[in-house]
């Protein structure tokens, strides 16, 4: 199969990714093969290639928005049947037994597990997943449009969330990208007020066609003072920015997994007030379900820009330059040459 490998990890602009020939993965017990109809591209993916995150898998294939298709089941699989379309996202292992995992909080284990970063992901023909961590997906809807959900719209889901936003609250979302733009309609469906603040444009033209009160530049000042933020730009001087927007009880949730530094804060002017920062880290299985089901109930959308796998550091490149809106999906269009599911 065509897979595609961080084989050195630096600027997207040179060559960090090779586009390789290998074998089609065997599942291992308790795993699905899947085959790869569409996976979405996500910021985390060019932390991997560019090596913002530490290498974990030597040569992995990066991708965790997977649409796909059980090709295969390895030994003790129950619940997933070849034919099954099935969704591959970033957590892909717990220990199920640490303090964290019994008390619910699997995205804390010590010992998870993430597809594209400990193992191969979706930038290939195939991939594989164990059968307790792959999504059973809803029908009515395409696989492109799907795959951004899968991490963006579930990261932003918790990050929502994790701002505890009261009821009809007022919503800032620093940066618009495929998380935002996700969170933004589901937020703006359960009665939010949504300012978006952003560099970008044509960012803040789609945030004002789905329902934004406002969309200004990303050092602004909202039009009215936040019960709620969520930083999705990976950039660490917005956080005082973020925390001076915020009103009274305020809580900021930074939502990436990587940013650049903080600047000092000062404790009066940021923070004072009982204003709150807090992080979002991975989310649990059952903050995947939940969101892939309020998506269906509140017909959530990805604005998306297909590439064919065949230009996945395009699309990478294009990503990180802010060239597109929305979400870049990859759709797999070779002819298989392993194991083929029922249409
Ligand atoms: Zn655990
Ligand atoms: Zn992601």
């Amino acid at each position: 199969m065509h897979a595609w490998e961080v084989s050195d990890p630096g600027p997207v602009e040179g060559q960090p990714l090779r586009y390789v020939e290998k074998p089609v993965p065997t599942p291992g017990p308790g795993e699905l093969l899947v085959h790869v109809r569409t996976c979405g591209v996500c910021r985390t993916d060019l932390h991997v290639t560019e090596g913002d995150l530490p290498v974990r898998r030597p040569h992995v294939t990066p991708g965790h928005e997977v649409v796909g298709v059980v090709a295969a089941t390895g030994p003790e699989v129950d619940g997933h049947a070849v034919g099954d379309r099935v969704g591959v996202a970033w957590l892909r292992s717990t220990d199920g037994t640490c303090r964290f995992c019994r008390r619910g909080d699997e995205n804390l284990c010590p010992a998870s597990r993430y597809t594209g970063w400990d193992a191969d992901g979706g930038y290939a023909e195939y991939t594989t997943v164990p059968a307790a961590f792959a999504y059973p997906l809803p029908g009515g809807v395409g696989d492109t449009a799907l795959s951004p959900l899968l991490c963006a719209g579930i990261i932003g889901y918790r990050a929502l969330l994790r701002t505890s936003l009261p009821e009809n609250g007022r919503l800032g979302l620093y940066g618009f990208g495929g998380s935002a733009h996700l969170c933004a309609q589901l937020a703006l469906a359960r009665g939010a007020r949504v300012h978006v603040l952003t560099r970008g444009a044509a960012a803040r033209r789609l945030a004002l066609d789905l329902g934004a009160a406002s969309a200004g530049g990303a050092d602004g000042r909202p039009p009215e003072p936040l019960d709620g933020a969520i930083l999705f730009a990976p950039a660490g001087e917005l956080v005082p920015v973020a925390l001076r927007a915020l009103d009274r009880g305020g809580v900021l949730a930074v939502a990436g997994i990587h940013l650049s530094g903080i600047p000092p804060l000062q404790y009066e002017q940021d923070l004072f007030y009982e204003r709150e920062l807090r992080s979002v880290t991975s989310n649990t299985r059952r903050d995947g379900r939940d969101f892939l089901a309020l998506a269906e109930r509140h017909r959530v959308r990805a604005t998306t820009h297909p590439y064919p796998l065949s230009r996945a550091q395009d699309a990478l490149r294009d990503l990180k330059a802010g060239r597109f809106d929305g979400a870049a999906v990859l759709v797999n269009d070779l002819e298989p040459r392993g194991p083929v599911p029922p249409a």
